[in-house]
């Protein structure tokens, strides 16, 4: 450790670091990084390709540096979605919703400023942070992963953040928040002059009767509300994250953007893909019930599980959390060592893989390596 870098410039915070990522590893079972387990159909796929032949016979020249097209399809689609009326200027993408949330660390964090965010949360936060020397403040959810308002207000005004980034619902714990306290956080952080995050990455999979955070933002031209077409949209590979804010907090992405990031076949890609949302969001409601029905499993093995407004669940506790992961890789099911001490997530799957899941966890649970914490 320390010496891989020898003669080179590293910078000091970079040099102790691992390359980020869950494992990628070919087994049977994937359920570690919530995808979607069902692939495009072939109409989806017959469309994409058609569109991206297109693009091919314009490879020689740049592709459209503002992709107002797409953007158009996206805000059409967030309409729709979530009941907001947004115009192309109001919408950003970029190559996964990760690019996007650097856009606004490199926008909006810098030296001299910090990111505030509440865990446990996505474990990529503090590496946006970390990469544009932005100082890095995290705070605790409540034991049971909610937010408590106050808190989260109190800790606003002590550390006064530029940048304060919110899952919503959150990875790994599932867990949404009110728009009630989104709102609380919008007009805090309005008041500091600050912008407000809120990582939507699992919204369409959110349970009935919470509004998404994109229905505050004709109050809040400091709030960017973050989404992603990896999760629920089944697109992952793709590589396409966006963003909805006031039309001046995206002029401030378009200056740190790089020239053209988004390639003419990504661009083709996903508006071929926005023709097919339907059929491509058509499982959601389908994982949503495997999710409630995983959650009720869970617990009825008197394991703990979280209530999740995503396409995971967060479950536990275990002495060895990472003796039980590997009892499940052995019989080909590949889960997430994530979260607090303890805890596993598990992403929702097919029946089938489903299926495979309880069957393993239910073996592991008769031994040793099962015990619980
Ligand atoms: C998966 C995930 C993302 C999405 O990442 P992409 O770069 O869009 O694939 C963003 N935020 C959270 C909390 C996630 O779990």
């Amino acid at each position: 450790m320390g010496r891989r870098f020898d003669g080179l410039p590293i910078r000091d915070e970079l040099r102790n670091f691992e390359p980020y990522g869950a494992p990628q590893l070919d087994v049977p079972v994937l359920l570690n990084v919530n995808e979607n387990p069902y692939p495009p159909s072939e109409a989806t796929v017959a469309d994409i390709t058609a569109s991206v032949a297109e693009a091919a016979r314009g490879l020689n020249r740049y592709p459209d540096r503002e992709f107002l097209a797409l953007r158009a399809d996206l805000a059409a689609y967030l309409g729709r979605e979530s009941g907001a009326r947004l115009t192309a200027e109001q919408v950003w993408a970029a190559n996964g919703s990760n690019e996007v949330m650097l856009h606004l660390l490199q926008a909006f964090g810098g030296p001299g400023r910090t990111a505030l965010s509440f865990a446990p949360t996505y474990s990529m936060y503090p590496e946006y942070a970390r990469d544009t020397n932005t100082g890095w403040v995290v705070g605790r959810r409540s034991e049971d992963f909610t937010l408590d308002q106050s808190k989260a207000l109190a800790a606003i005004s002590r550390h006064r953040p530029s940048v304060v980034l919110l899952a919503s619902p959150n990875n790994p714990t599932g867990t949404a928040l009110p728009i009630q306290l989104v709102e609380a956080l919008a007009a805090r952080t309005a008041g500091i002059g600050a912008v407000l995050v809120v990582d939507e990455a699992y919204a369409e999979f959110r349970r009935a009767g919470t509004p998404s955070a994109v229905t505050l933002l004709p109050s809040y031209p400091n709030l960017a509300v973050a989404r992603t077409t990896s999760k629920a949209f089944a697109l992952a590979g793709a590589r396409v994250g966006y963003l909805a804010a006031s039309k001046q907090l995206v002029d401030a992405l378009r200056i740190v953007r790089l020239p053209y990031h988004l390639s003419a076949v990504t661009q083709a890609v996903a508006r071929a893909a926005l023709r097919h949302s339907d059929e491509l969001l058509a499982r959601v409601g389908q994982l949503r019930a495997e999710r409630d029905e995983t959650v009720d499993w869970l617990r009825a093995q008197g394991l703990r599980a979280v209530d999740s407004d995503a396409n995971f669940v967060l479950f536990g506790t275990f002495r060895d959390r990472h003796a039980v992961w590997q009892a499940l890789l052995d019989d080909g099911v590949l889960i997430r060592e994530t979260g607090p001490d303890g805890w596993l997530r598990v992403s929702i799957g097919t029946g089938a893989e489903m299926a495979a899941f309880r069957a393993s966890l239910e073996k592991v649970l008769k031994t040793d390596g099962g015990r619980q914490s």
